[in-house]
C-alpha cells in the first residue's frame, strides 16, 4: 500500500509535464521563442524547462518542454548558429529506485518481524490474538500413537487406563457420581517417554490432544500467559471430551518465593494463579482431563499438588532389563535387522538406559550399518552404538560402573532390610539400583509436602535408621562409606533436629519450640525467623541432643543389618542381576528376615516422656 502511495507522488510531475498538449523543443528553438516573446509562464527547474505558447501552435500544442543547457554553451553555440538539443533523459526510475528501495526494504523487514513475532504470539500479525493459546497449533485430533508405542513402563500405563476408559465413556463414571482426579502429574527423568505417554492416552481414547510446554508460556508481556492459560482451557472445554497436556510443568509451576522489590516474577506468577484457577474451576464431568509432565516435582509450587489439582502422581521411571527389552522391541522394527541378534542380551548391555536412549540405540545402529555399507543390521552395529552412547552418557554421570553398581546394590538393600525389619516403617514396595535424578530411598517418590500422619517418635527414629541403612549396609560390606548417602544423611539430621526443637520430644531440651518456620505467604516475607534466641548453652546442649539421636539411631541399623547380612548379600546379588525388584520378587527372601532384634541398650533413656 505505502508502495503505491509513494509511486503515485513520484509520478506527479512526470504525469502533469507528459500531457498530450505538450512538445519537447530543441534549446535552441526555446531561445528563439523567449527572443521573440512567444512564451508565457516559464517553470524552470534543475534539469529542465516547462513553459506555455502565448498562442497554441499549429499542432494545436500549448505546452513546450526543452532540457536547460549551461549557459555558456548555449551562448557559444547559439553565435555558432547551430540547432541544438540535449536528450531529456528519464531520470524517472532512478529516482523511484532511490526512494522505494529503502523504503521497500524497511517495509520487507517489518512483515517479517511481524511474522517472526506472530510465530512467537507476540504482536506484529499476532497483535490481535495475544491472548490466543498457542493450543491452538497444537491441537491433534487424531493422535496415532497407542500404548502400543510405549513400553517398559507398564505400572504407568497401568494407572492411565482408568482415565482412558474415563475419556471413552465420560457419561458413564458421571452416572454413579465418580470423580476422575482432575490432574495428573507424569513424573519422571528426561527421556523416560512421558510425552509419548500422553500422546498414547490421547490416541487410546481418541480424543483431542491439546499440547503445550510450560516453558512458552513465559511470555514478553504481563498477563499474556495468564490470557493464555484461559484460552487454553476454554478450548479444550468446547472440544470436551479432550485431554491438555502440559509439558515442563515446572517452568511454569516453580516453588512462589516471597522476593522483595522484585517485580519480575510477576508474569509467572500470574500465570501459575490462573492455572490454579483453572484446575479449581473445572469439572471433571465435563471431560477435560489434564495431565502434565516434569522432571523435576520438588521444584512444583506445594499449591499446584494440593486435593483436586494435581492430586495423583504416576511415576515414569527408567526402564529395568526387562523394561529395555520391550522398548527394543518396539523400536528395533523400524530397522532391517539381523534376526539372530538376541534382544534381551543388547538389553543387558544397556543398563542406565532411558526410553530415548534406547530409541537412539537403534537409530545409531542402523546408521552404523549403512555406513559400512551393510544390507542389515547387525549384532556388532548394536554394540559399537551402545559404546558410543554409553561414552555420552558417562559424561552425563548417569551409567555406573561396575563397583558403584555394587555399593549401589548394598546401599538400597540395606534400606529396604531396615525398612522390613522394624515396626512403623513404610514397606518397600520395589527396590531398584537404576540411577535416579531424585528421591533418596532410590524406589520410592518423596511427595514434596509435609508428613501426612502424626508420627511418634519411635516411628520417627525408626525413619532415621531406614534412612542411615544404605551408609550401615556400605561400611559393613565394603569397610568403607561412599558420597551416595549423602541425601540420606541430609534427611537424618533434619527428621533429629525436628524431633527436638520442633517436636519438644526430647527429655534434655523439654517441650520447648526453638524452631518456628511461619510460611512467608501468609504473612509477608519477613517471618522466616526462629522465634526463640537459644543460649549458648541450649545450643550446645540441642546440638547433642542431635548427635545422640542419630547415633542411636545408627546404632539400630546396625544391630538390624548386622542380624540379617545373609539376607543382604543375598538380596543385593539379586538386585544386581536384575536392577529392580518388587515386592512379590523379594518376599520370598525378606520373609526370613529377623524383625525388631532385642531393645537397645541406650533406646530407654530417650524413650522416656520429656515433661
Ligand atoms: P520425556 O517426555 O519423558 O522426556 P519423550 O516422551 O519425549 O520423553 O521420549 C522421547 C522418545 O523416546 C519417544 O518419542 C520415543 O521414541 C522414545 N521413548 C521414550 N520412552 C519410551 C518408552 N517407554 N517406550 C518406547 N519408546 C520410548
Ligand atoms: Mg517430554
Ligand atoms: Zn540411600
Amino acid at each position: 500500500m505505502t508502495f503505491f502511495v509513494l509511486s503515485l507522488i513520484l509520478w506527479m510531475p512526470y504525469f502533469l509535464q507528459g500531457t498530450a498538449k505538450s512538445v519537447e523543443i530543441p534549446y535552441s528553438e526555446f531561445e528563439t521563442l523567449l527572443s521573440e516573446k512567444k512564451v508565457d509562464q516559464l517553470v524552470v527547474t534543475d534539469q529542465f524547462i516547462r513553459g506555455q505558447f502565448k498562442e497554441p501552435r499549429k499542432d494545436s500544442k500549448t505546452e513546450f518542454i526543452t532540457v536547460r543547457v549551461p549557459p555558456d554553451l548555449a551562448k557559444s553555440l547559439a553565435e555558432s548558429g547551430v540547432t541544438y538539443t540535449k536528450a531529456l533523459e528519464s531520470t524517472f526510475f532512478k529516482d523511484l529506485l532511490s526512494w522505494t528501495l529503502p523504503a521497500l526494504i524497511f517495509i520487507g523487514f517489518w512483515i517479517l518481524l511481524g511474522r517472526y513475532m506472530a510465530s512467537k504470539g507476540g504482536f506484529g500479525a499476532g497483535m490481535m490474538s495475544v491472548g490466543k493459546s498457542k493450543a491452538k497449533l497444537y491441537m491433534e485430533t487424531d493422535t496415532q500413537t497407542t500404548f502400543a508405542d510405549v513400553a517398559g513402563v507398564d505400572e504407568a500405563l497401568d494407572e492411565l487406563r482408568e482415565v482412558v476408559e474415563f475419556l471413552k465413556k465420560p457419561e458413564d463414571y458421571s452416572r454413579l457420581g465418580a470423580r476422575m482426579p482432575k490432574g495428573i502429574l507424569l513424573v519422571g527423568p528426561p527421556g523416560t517417554g512421558k510425552t509419548l505417554i500422553a500422546k498414547a492416552v490421547a490416541g487410546e481414547a481418541r480424543v483431542p490432544f491439546f499440547s503445550i510446554s510450560g516453558s512458552e508460556f513465559v511470555e514478553l508481556f504481563v498477563g499474556v500467559g495468564a490470557a493464555r492459560v484461559r484460552d487454553l482451557f476454554e478450548q479444550a472445554r468446547q472440544k470436551a471430551p479432550c485431554i491438555i497436556f502440559i509439558d515442563e510443568l515446572d517452568a511454569l509451576g516453580k516453588a512462589r518465593t516471597p522476593q522483595i522489590g522484585s517485580g519480575g516474577h510477576d508474569e509467572k506468577e500470574q500465570t501459575l494463579n490462573q492455572l490454579l484457577a483453572e484446575l479449581d474451576g473445572f469439572d471433571t464431568k465435563a471431560g477435560v482431563i489434564l495431565l502434565a509432565a516434569t522432571n523435576r516435582p520438588e521444584m512444583l509450587d506445594p499449591a499446584l499438588l494440593r486435593a483436586g489439582r494435581f492430586d495423583r502422581q504416576v511415576l515414569v521411571d527408567r526402564p529395568d532389563k526387562k523394561g529395555r527389552e520391550a522398548i527394543l522391541k518396539v523400536h528395533i522394527k523400524k530397522i532391517k535387522y539381523e534376526s539372530s541378534i538376541e534382544i534381551d542380551e543388547i538389553a543387558g548391555l544397556t543398563s542406565g538406559f532411558t526410553g530415548a536412549d534406547m530409541a537412539n540405540l537403534v537409530n545409531e545402529a542402523a546408521l552404523i550399518a549403512t555406513r559400512r555399507k551393510s544390507e542389515i543390521v547387525e549384532k556388532n552395529d548394536f554394540v559399537v552404538a551402545i559404546e558410543r552412547i554409553v561414552a555420552g552418557l558417562e559424561k552425563r554421570s548417569r551409567i555406573l560402573n561396575e563397583k558403584e553398581r555394587r555399593t549401589v546394590a548394598y546401599h538400597e538393600m540395606g534400606h529396604a532390610i531396615v525398612a522390613a525389619a522394624l515396626p512403623g516403617c513404610d514397606r518397600p514396595q520395589k527396590i531398584s539400583i537404576i540411577p535416579r535424578g531424585f528421591g533418596a530411598l532410590g524406589y520410592t517418590i518423596q511427595r514434596p509436602t509435609e508428613d501426612r500422619y502424626l508420627m511418634t517418635r519411635e516411628e520417627l527414629s525408626n525413619k532415621m535408621a531406614v534412612l542411615l541403612g544404605g551408609r550401615v549396609a556400605e561400611s559393613l560390606v565394603f569397610h568403607e562409606i561412599s558420597t551416595g548417602a549423602a541425601d540420606d544423611l541430609v534427611k537424618v539430621t533434619n527428621i533429629a533436629e525436628a524431633i527436638v526443637t520442633k517436636y519438644g520430644m526430647s527429655p534434655m531440651v523439654g517441650p520447648i519450640v526453638f524452631e518456628q518456620q511461619i510460611s512467608p505467604f501468609l504473612e509477608g516475607p519477613y517471618q522466616n525467623i526462629e522465634r526463640h534466641i537459644r543460649s549458648e548453652a541450649t545450643a550446645k546442649l540441642i546440638d547433642s541432643e542431635i548427635k545422640n539421636l542419630v547415633e542411636d539411631a545408627q546404632k539400630k541399623t546396625k544391630h538390624t543389618l548386622m542380624a540379617n547380612r545373609h539376607i543382604l548379600e543375598e538380596g543385593a546379588k539379586l538386585l544386581l542381576e536384575k536392577e529392580t525388584l518388587t515386592d512379590v520378587e523379594f518376599k520370598p527372601l525378606f520373609e526370613k528376615i529377623v524383625m525388631t532384634p532385642e531393645p537397645h541398650p541406650e533406646r530407654d533413656t530417650w524413650v522416656d516422656l520429656p515433661i
